[in-house]
């Protein structure tokens, strides 16, 4: 990997989310060597990727590049490399470009879509975890419409217009609302000889309400906002297969659709060795102490979505969310050096600064700790925190312009297929 050794210790961090870039800026200029690692060359920032599945947003104002966070970082290395495995008993990372050793290593590797195990599924439906997988969704989307116009046949119209959505989420909620609102402003500009009155769009949910994470004044919120868009809305429905034409679900209802997107679950992203299934806790996350420190380990840590900081509060973990990720990374940043320095550790403690959720133009539900509202000024503290959260200038003038043009124009420009995803739609015909 041609990384020089120096007398610094050595920490290694697997992966750049949020958790990742975060404990990178609070080793900025420590006296310790740090080699960042991740498959992409880029940070992405996940809340924003409906926007790109649905043409709101460019994918590149929502990714920023890894090179210019840690730009002027003194003993800083990145490296684009796929981490495959783990070896404790050597402290060595194997990776498709070579192994390293490292004095310290922090895996935040964050999480991957959870299909529970069902491949039909997994094979079948679109998932949006990644910049190129919204890309994907992009041009599916587009797509159907485009093989609508082409036949005479009902039913098959129909299945392509049809879009199900399973997991009732932030994710879910947030593109069936994009999704209604395309339907009702963009569809029948674009498609005056189709009928997009028909274009259906159902939020599948197991549990007995929407948004469960929040509070249940917001989930009613969203719910009306939901059903007001036009969007269908299924409760305490269990989906149980899609076969790439209709999913089947455990009450009798069925639905025939081109496009099923699975938001109901995510898992911890697993790297052969230290992740033996004997130490992963529900999830496939990391079980660790309040220092983030894996169990078993003295010099390994995980923080984020990966990591499972089990406590008389959070019994399952931190929820698989951003602000935990930054703050594990801040907190564990600073404890390294501690560490360093000989100085006791100083636990992590989650300070809460709400949820939020967005269903549309003016339409947002925001839970903090002492205050709920909804509507159009939870909207704006929806956008604002967005923006503030975005990594770089350039992406927060990008996305705020284009938040402003598409909210004035009722548009959203980047309806663009130019990476095509080859779906089979023989499946569809009689
Ligand atoms: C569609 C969507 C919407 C969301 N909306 C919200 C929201 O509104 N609010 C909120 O708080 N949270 C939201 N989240 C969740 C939030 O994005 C995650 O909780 C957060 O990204 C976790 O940060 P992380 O650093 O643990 O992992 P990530 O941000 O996922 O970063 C992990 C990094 O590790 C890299 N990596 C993984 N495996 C390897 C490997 N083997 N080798 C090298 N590199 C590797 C990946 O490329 C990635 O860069 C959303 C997530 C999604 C998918």
């Amino acid at each position: 990997m041609n990384i020089p050794k120096t007398s610094f210790p050595r920490i290694v961090i697997i992966g750049s989310g949020f958790a990742g870039i975060s404990i990178a800026k609070g080793l900025k200029n420590k006296e310790v060597q740090v080699v960042l690692l991740d498959k992409h060359n880029y940070h992405t920032f996940q809340p924003l990727l409906y926007q790109v599945s649905t043409g709101g947003l460019e994918p590149d104002s929502i990714a920023y590049p890894i090179r210019k966070v840690i730009k002027g970082y003194n003993n800083f290395f990145f490296r684009l490399a796929n981490v495959e495995e783990i070896r404790t008993e050597e402290n060595t990372i194997v990776t498709n470009i070579g192994a390293l050793e490292y004095d310290y290593l922090v895996i935040a590797t964050g999480s991957e879509t959870n299909y529970y195990g069902n491949r039909e599924i997994e094979i079948n439906s679109m998932a949006m975890k990644t910049i190129p997988q919204s890309l994907n969704l992009r041009s599916l989307i587009l797509e159907n419409f485009e093989q609508a116009l082409l036949t005479d046949q009902y039913h098959e119209r129909d299945a392509l217009m049809n879009f199900v959505i399973v997991g009732a989420g932030p994710t879910g909620v947030e593109l069936a609302g994009a999704l209604a609102e395309i339907k009702k402003g963009i569809l029948p500009k674009d498609y005056p000889d189709l009928d997009t009155r028909r274009v259906q769009i159902h939020l599948i949910q197991s549990g007995d309400r929407i948004l469960k994470e929040m509070s249940e004044k917001a989930s009613q919120k969203a719910e009306d906002f939901l059903e007001g868009l036009g969007v269908q809305i299924w409760k305490n429905t269990r989906v149980t297969g899609y076969d790439g034409k209709t999913v089947t679900t455990d009450t009798d209802v069925d639905f025939e659709t081109a496009t099923l997107v699975w938001a109901a679950g995510v898992k911890g992203v697993e790297i052969k060795g230290l992740n033996a299934k004997d130490l992963l806790v529900g999830g496939s996350r990391i079980p660790v102490d309040e220092f983030n420190k894996v169990k078993g380990h003295n010099n390994i840590f995980a923080i984020g979505d990966v990591a499972c900081m089990q406590t008389e509060d959070t019994p399952k973990g931190h929820p698989m969310m951003a602000q935990p990720a930054m703050q594990q990374g801040k907190n564990l940043g600073e404890n390294l050096v501690r560490l360093l320095e000989n100085k006791p550790l100083e636990p992590f403690v989650y300070r809460d600064k709400g949820s939020m959720a967005t269903i549309g133009r003016n339409k947002a539900v925001v839970d903090m700790k002492n205050i709920r509202f909804q509507g159009v000024f939870a909207w704006f503290v929806w956008m604002f925190v967005h923006l503030f959260f975005l990594i770089g200038f350039r992406n927060r003038m990008v996305v705020f312009v284009n938040w402003v043009y598409n909210y004035v124009r009722f548009d959203r420009e980047a309806r663009l297929i130019i990476r095509p995803f080859n779906r089979n739609y023989s499946a569809f015909k009689d």
